[in-house]
């Protein structure tokens, strides 16, 4: 007889993650991959450029998630994340990967950050991630947040997008001045994909 653990090994042993960003993936493949093959949107031949046009974070997700379950038939997930930043009432929010132009570039979304905050002492802000999953055409969405405060500079050289300027609670150092192992132990990546492992697990019992 087949163990649960077998059993859930053959169940999901395949899922779509639908981003072409090498970082994300790179984070994504890290945790799940004990458990389950990601196949990413380059192994699906599949580069197209997904619209982000919702207002909130699980609008986008899903919209992602959706685009490809529809164009391929596989169950998938996406996510959104976005820095929510208090003394500017969440912004860049939903916006930020296009919060100082359409370039999406991460140097002039970190120093409009940094300029509209100017000497603000108020600093604090989270990154929150919003995974939409869409299996056998039901969908399930998952959080992680994580808190923390937005430095004077940018610091560090690992990671992407804010982590040169994300300086996480009890932490000295920005998420970019630590590895990638330290970053995925606690980010907001790593919460919501640790959501979706347990309800993964708890589906098939
Ligand atoms: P999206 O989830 O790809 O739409 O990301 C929105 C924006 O947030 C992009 O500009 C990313 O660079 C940025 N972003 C997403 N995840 C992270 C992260 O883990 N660290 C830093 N920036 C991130």
């Amino acid at each position: 007889m087949q163990s649960v653990d077998n059993i859930y090994y053959e169940l999901m042993k395949e899922l779509v993650f639908a981003s072409n960003n090498k970082h994300k993936l790179a984070e994504v493949r890290a945790i799940l991959a004990p458990f389950i093959n990601i196949i990413s949107l380059n192994d699906l031949n599949c580069f197209d450029e997904i619209p982000e046009t919702a207002n909130t974070l699980e609008g986008n997700a899903l919209i992602k998630a959706k685009y490809i379950y529809d164009k391929f038939g596989l169950d998938c997930f996406a996510d959104d994340t976005g820095l929510e930043v208090e003394a500017l009432g969440g912004e860049p929010g939903v916006f930020s990967a296009r919060y100082a132009g359409e370039a999406n570039s991460a140097v002039e979304n970190m120093n409009k950050v940094l300029k509209l905050l100017g000497n603000n002492n108020n600093r604090t802000a989270s990154f929150r991630t919003v995974i939409a999953l869409i299996q056998a055409n039901n969908t399930t969405f998952f959080e992680g947040k994580i808190e923390g405060d937005i430095s004077n500079k940018p610091c560090g050289k690992t990671g992407f997008g804010y982590d040169p300027i994300f300086i996480p609670k009890g932490y000295s150092e920005s998420f970019a001045q630590l590895s990638a192992d330290e970053k995925i132990k606690i980010s907001h990546r790593a919460l919501a994909i640790n959501n979706l492992i347990s309800f993964l697990k708890i589906m098939i019992g």
